[in-house]
């Protein structure tokens, strides 16, 4: 299949639509994957029907990526950063260009609203907007260190690098860590989530309708052992991972193991700490949108409410927010059946060890709507966090508030947490507000914010068991991740009484 003939994602609406069977985008062609190698389906979960499908990739398909790529490579790392950043300039149209459809093409294989993959799309937009700045930031400094002596830094590719990506963005995601580096020379492998081929696959054709050379992005389809594959490989130099956190420490500890550089981020369990002076219709809301969007399908989740002292009010006008979420409109499809079984497990669970179901989102799974996989927003009350739904990460539109006498037993809440995300404050007090952001235990912190992930250049990752591995995956420390630096020590002067150390 030539690109020419990989047609437009044709939905205009939620409307079931089929879409072409996913195939993998080697050297700049479109190939199957070795023969013998499965395929899988591809769910929209809002129809709970294949739409398409997708490869299952072999060790034979992502070497032959690894190939293409490191023989694009030389040619790529030559070319001027200025010369490489225009590719993305018209990337960027594209993508702009073509809103709508990928939009519809996201939301139908993840299930997610129209509003909110058109967010997500917006968002990768941000991040490639970071890449396309690098070039005015990436000149390494340089220094007269002794007379005539001169040191300077620059920043150099790694060679054939690749990103491993979850099925929840299946857009952004990729968009984290294919412009910082490509733009710094490197040549890439792309492996989407199995449940979420597309993204990637419109993602490789716009790029190469931008001019990107063949072989410097390839798109390999797949699971675990295309995963394993990569990892393994001896010409791949860096990984980037995004997924759960069981998966980022095994593919972190493998690809560290055989050398690689790795960042592997992870899952989540986000703590918003509610103080008794919070804004009432701010925090609700708030609240709400963070628990619910997405259908709490979100690392950045607000999945635990810690509820300060009495602040009942805001907790009724949450669950009446929670309440007039309409499903389908408001509130996307879960990804799978075997998804809405684990989220319905979580709230039974709590249930009969004490907590109290203020909003009850089972109904939805039960009944369905459109023959979809379906979880309503759910609230609940009298968490404690030692209960499952208190401490793990549920991955669904669940709220699940723990109640605490003092901000120092909700911090030491916070605190208790494997994962470290996000964590956010909401009061009026500025004083509270900087006694939390001073204490809380996570990478990524808000105040009075749901969702505190932070807009590019300011870079995105978490702490502890959310990220495996150094710096973070956006902004700038994307650029370090992906490069090396090179300190480069020059003598012009002529003296021959001088040393370096003169
Ligand atoms: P996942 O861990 O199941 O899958 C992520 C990737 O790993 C996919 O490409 C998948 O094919 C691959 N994979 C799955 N099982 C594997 C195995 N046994 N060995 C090797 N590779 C394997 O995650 P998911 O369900 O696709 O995504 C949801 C998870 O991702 C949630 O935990 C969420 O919090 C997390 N997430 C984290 C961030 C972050 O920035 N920290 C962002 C998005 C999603």
């Amino acid at each position: 299949m030539s690109t020419s003939t990989l047609p437009p994602f044709p939905a205009k609406s939620y409307d079931f639509t089929e879409y072409v069977p996913a195939r993998n985008w080697i050297d700049g062609a479109w190939r199957d994957a070795a023969e013998g190698r499965p395929r899988e389906a591809v769910t929209n979960p809002r129809h709970g029907k294949a739409m398409g499908s997708t490869p299952l990739s072999g060790a034979a398909d992502v070497d032959a990526a690894v190939k293409a790529a490191a023989a694009a490579y030389p040619a790529w790392r030559d070319t001027p950063m200025k010369e490489r950043v225009q590719i993305l300039y018209r990337a960027k149209a594209l993508i702009e260009r073509d809103l709508d459809e990928l939009s519809w093409l996201v939301s139908h294989e993840n299930g997610k609203t129209f509003a909110e993959s058109k967010a997500e799309v917006l968002k990768g937009v941000e991040c490639l907007e970071m890449g396309i700045s690098i070039p005015n930031m990436a000149a390494g400094p340089q220094l007269d260190v002794s007379r005539g002596i001169k040191c300077e830094t620059t920043f150099e590719p790694l060679g054939v690098c690749a990103g491993i990506t979850p099925f929840n963005f299946p857009f952004m995601v990729p968009l984290w860590m294919l412009p910082q580096a490509l733009i710094a020379g490197n040549t890439f492998v792309l492996k989407p989530s199995e449940k979420v081929p597309y993204g990637a696959v419109r993602l490789a054709q716009l790029f190469h309708e931008a001019g990107l050379p063949a072989g410097v992005l390839n798109v390999v389809h797949g699971g675990k052992d295309a995963v394993e594959a990569l990892v393994d490989h001896a010409d791949v130099k860096a990984i980037g991972f995004v997924g759960s956190t069981t998966i980022a420490r095994l593919v972190y500890g493998r690809g560290s193991a055989t050398g690689k550089r790795m960042l592997c981020l992870g899952g989540a369990k986000n703590h918003l700490l509610v103080a008794p002076d919070a804004d009432l219709e701010l925090t609700s809301t708030t609240i709400a949108a963070s628990a619910f969007g997405c259908a709490g399908q979100r690392c950045m989740a607000a999945a635990a409410m810690v509820a300060v002292g009495d602040v009942q009010a805001i907790i009724d006008a949450t669950a009446e927010v929670a309440r007039g979420y309409r499903l389908g409109e408001d509130l996307g499809a879960i990804i799978s059946p075997e998804s809405v079984a684990r989220i319905t497990r979580y709230i039974d669970e709590a249930e009969k060890a004490g907590a109290k179901v203020l909003v009850d989102g089972r109904k939805a799974a039960v009944e369905g709507a459109d023959g979809g996989y379906w979880f309503g927003p759910t609230v609940l009350d009298h968490v404690l966090p030692e209960m499952p739904c208190g401490c793990e990460e549920v991955f669904g539109p669940v709220l699940s508030i723990i109640r605490a006498k003092t901000l120092d037993e909700a911090i030491a809440i916070e605190n208790a947490s494997p994962y470290g995300n996000a964590a956010s404050i909401f009061t009026q007090s500025g004083g509270v507000a900087r006694y939390v952001m001073e204490r809380v235990n996570a990478g990524m912190c808000g105040v009075n914010v749901g969702v505190p992930v932070p807009r590019e250049p300011f870079a995105f990752g978490g702490w502890n068991d959310s990220k495996f591995g150094h710096g973070d995956i956006t902004g700038w420390d994307g650029f370090r991740f992906w490069t090396r630096p090179r300190k480069i020590t020059s003598r012009w002067a002529q003296q021959k009484d001088m040393t370096w150390m003169s």
